[in-house]
This record gives C-alpha cells, structure tokens and sequence, in this order.
C-alpha cells in the first residue's frame, strides 16, 4: 500500500491506555503472522514506551484508525506539504 502524504503526530496527552495499539491494522497484521514474536514490537507501526505511545514512521501507513480511537484524542493525522 502507497504510503499517504500524512503523518501522525503525537501530542503531551496520551495516557499510555494502550488503545492505538490495539486498533492499528499494522500490529494486528504482524501479530497475525506465524513468525510474530511478541518481544520484537520494533515492527509495530504503534507502541506504547515509557508510558506513551510512539509511532513507527517506517511501517506506519497513517491511516488514522489510532487516531480516532484514542479516548484523550491525542493524537492527530498531520497532511504533509507536497513538494
Ligand atoms: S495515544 Fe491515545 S489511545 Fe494511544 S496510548 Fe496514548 S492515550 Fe491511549
Ligand atoms: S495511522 Fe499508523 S499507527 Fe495509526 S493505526 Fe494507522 S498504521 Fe497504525
């Protein structure tokens, strides 16, 4: 899938809930995998560390679906300027 000209930002009100990462469709789809191994998150487009979460620019596809489930609305899909 074509990477959309978006990003996704992060703002100083995630709580560290978890929900983002549950809802990504990346994660889901790595988790679904046979080779999935629960101590490699590096691949996930969503995590939570220390306490917040942190998206993977490299496999993120910035579709948004964390962002709109995210119950403090921290984060928000970013349209990138094109060149
Ligand atoms: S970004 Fe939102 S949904 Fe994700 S961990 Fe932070 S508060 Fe929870
Ligand atoms: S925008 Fe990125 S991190 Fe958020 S749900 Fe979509 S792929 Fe996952």
């Amino acid at each position: 899938m074509a990477k959309a000209n978006k990003r996704i930002e992060q703002s100083n009100l995630c709580t560290g809930c978890g929900v983002c990462v549950s809802v990504c469709p990346i994660n889901t789809k790595l988790r679904k995998a046979d080779e999935f191994d629960p101590d490699d998150t590096a691949k996930m487009a969503i995590r939570v560390v220390d306490g917040k979460a942190l998206v993977n620019e490299v496999t993120c596809i910035s579709c948004g679906a964390c962002a709109r489930s995210c119950p403090v609305q921290s984060l928000s899909v970013v349209e990138l300027a094109t060149a």
